[in-house]
């Protein structure tokens, strides 16, 4: 291998699936196996809205649909709840299949939308007014909401409530045929006005909207809502099971009032289960929409977003998200889970899988005063201590080289075991360097370089006289060294709960004015030129990062940090494990 190679093709781990514990989703399915329900079959879906990217929340959905039907011999259907052609994009459409993809499931041939069924739909509120359950409203919008009551008072019956099944036929024909304006008419379903239940209120079903849908075109002018859409898609694809998040809880006896009004075939079972709340993030799709749209992040794919999109262009790998989708579990009721707990399974994967590589993010020039002025040496250095099949690497030193501006301290605190005047530290797989003389620059004082010597017989990083340091530096070689670009992160918001606000204001003023630093001038090894999008990369003793496939370029190369390392606490401990207290 030659000194500039950091090996970033070697094969991928093997992935395997987080071992899923059961949930009350999975007891009740266990149970509809026992009892022979769905003649045994388990079938579920996916069922995004394409009116937005996918997010770490709807990550949680498809390890639960995705999931279930793998533990359970079952299939899982990707099916694009499309109804709402104002707010839905093809655009959208494409990223949802690539993040689920990328997330690592397959829906196989079984890729659905919606809007294939509109026909179906159509025949099926046809059905519905012949059953004398649906009659055409001419009530407009407004007028509905006026009439439906509250919490404590019934709704009002529509004066339209009594059409004939005749009259309902030819005006539902009719709507369909765009004879009527925008918004004049409706299809309602005909339950109860006065239920304690406001969805059966005599929900509307289909309503006009002249708007071209990015699948359909100008085919329909009348589109089904998504209540009365959703049970019936499932029914036709079959779904056994039907899993969505609490807010449609009080919506179950409507799913369940089409099913067994139009006697479908299959009768799927809606179960409903908490969403996934983080803090420090909005899931909420409008506000990240506004994010996008006004420009307070640079895109859906910014890596500060918590959409897939986002997550994948920061590091985020799949196996971390499925591990922590995994442990947080399933629930009845909502709460918020903690970031550091998707850090932490991010962390773990990237600790298994990064390479280990340096660079140096404010360089500091060192020379070695005592070293030849033409001679470079290859030398050895591990790719992965957790993985020995990672391999090494070689790594080009010579007189001159980088180290971390923060590594060198002219007067350093009690307990800064770094480089001081005097001092000597490891420079990490090379050799130990001591600081002879700062030199400063005469009219700022500032700090140029630094004169050091190094001891050749300690090559690879320890002494023969046993000789101990307490610091162990990153560096770079510097005419070996690349140049980049390194974007830091910090949190999006400032408050746990960005919603947090006092009155007046919105979840916006707590972004964080700082939630990205961007470094220039960075010196990184000479293998790291070669860096692929999509390689995690460890940069020694700053954390992890990977190349950001957005902005660089092959003159330009931009690395993005996709998170720190752990806690000094968990190293220390680590360190005092292995009993290796010198490196810091
Ligand atoms: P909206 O319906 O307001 O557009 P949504 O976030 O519910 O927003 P959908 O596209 O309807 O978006 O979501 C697809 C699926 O993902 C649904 O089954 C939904 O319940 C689920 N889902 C959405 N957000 C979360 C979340 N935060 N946690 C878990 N599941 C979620
Ligand atoms: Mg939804």
């Amino acid at each position: 291998m030659n000194s500039s190679e950091v090996s970033p093709t070697r094969e991928k781990m093997p992935e395997s699936n987080p071992p899923q514990s059961s949930d009350f989703i999975r007891e009740i399915i266990k149970q509809d196996l026992i009892e022979g329900k769905n003649n045994g079959k388990v079938m579920t879906r996916f069922p995004p809205e394409p009116n937005g990217y996918l997010h770490i929340g709807h990550a949680k959905s498809i390890c639960l649909n995705f999931g279930i039907a793998r533990d359970y011999n079952g299939l899982c259907n990707l099916r694009f709840d499309d109804t709402n052609p104002e707010k839905e994009d093809v655009e959208y459409v494409d990223s949802i299949m690539e993040d689920v993809k990328w997330l690592g499931f397959d829906w196989e041939n079984r890729l659905y939308f919606a809007s294939d069924y509109f026909e179906q739909l159509y025949q099926y509120a046809v059905e519905l007014i012949k059953l004398g359950k649906a009659y055409v409203c001419d009530l407009t919008p407004d007028e509905i909401r006026d009439t439906r009551g509250t919490l404590t008072e019934p709704g009002k019956e529509s004066p339209y409530r009594s059409r004939t099944l005749e009259e309902n036929l030819n005006l539902f024909q009719r709507m369909r045929q765009g004879e009527f304006p925008d918004g004049s008419k409706s299809l309602r379903a005909k339950i109860n006005m006065s239920s304690p239940n406001l969805n059966m209120r005599d929900p509307v079903l289909y309503r006009i909207r002249r708007v071209e849908h990015h699948r359909t075109g100008n085919k329909w002018c009348i589109y089904p809502m998504y209540d009365y859409a959703h049970p019936l898609s499932d029914a036709i694809e079959g779904i056994t099971h039907s899993i969505c998040t609490l807010e449609f809880e009080n919506h179950r006896p409507l799913y369940d009032w089409f099913l067994n009004t139009l006697k479908t075939n299959s009768c799927p079972r809606q179960i409903e289960f908490a969403r996934l709340n983080l803090t420090y993030t909005v899931l909420s799709k409008r506000r990240l929409i506004e994010l996008v749209q006004s420009n307070f992040v640079d895109g859906w794919d910014d890596p500060r977003m918590p959409t897939l999109a986002g997550l994948r262009r920061r590091g985020y790998t799949p196996l971390a998200i499925r591990n922590f989708c995994a442990a947080i579990g399933v629930a009845k009721s909502d709460s918020i889970v903690e970031i550091e707990n998707l850090e932490h399974y991010l962390r773990e994967d990237l600790n298994n899988k990064a390479l280990r590589v340096m660079a140096v993010l404010k360089p500091l020039k060192v020379i070695l005063d005592n070293y030849p002025e033409d001679k470079t040496e290859e030398l050895d250095a591990e790719n992965n201590p957790e993985d020995f099949s990672a391999g090494t690497r070689k790594i080009p030193f010579s007189r001159v080289l980088y180290i971390e501006q923060e590594d060198f301290r002219e007067a350093p605190p009690k307990g800064f075991f770094r480089l001081s005047p005097g001092k000597e530290v490891r420079l990490k797989h090379a050799y130990y360097i001591k600081c002879e003389k700062v030199i400063k620059d005469e009219k700022t004082g500032e700090i140029r370089e630094l004169r050091c010597t190094y001891d050749p017989n300690s090559r690879g990083g320890w002494t023969q006289d046993g000789r101990k340091v307490m610091g162990t530096l990153h560096w770079v070689s510097v005419p070996h060294a690349g140049e980049a670009e390194v974007r830091l992160y910090d949190r999006l918001f400032l408050k746990p709960d960005p919603n947090d606000v006092t009155e007046g204001q919105d979840y916006k003023t707590n972004l964080n004015p700082n939630s990205v630093k961007i470094l220039t001038g960075c010196k990184i090894e000479p293998g790291l030129m070669d860096a692929k999008p999509g390689t995690p990369y460890q940069f020694l003793r700053q954390g992890y990062f990977c190349l950001d496939y957005r902005c660089s370029t092959p003159e330009k190369l931009v690395f993005n940090q996709t998170i720190n390392l752990k806690d000094t606490w968990g190293k220390i401990e680590k360190f005092q494990k292995n009993g290796r207290k010198d490196q810091k």
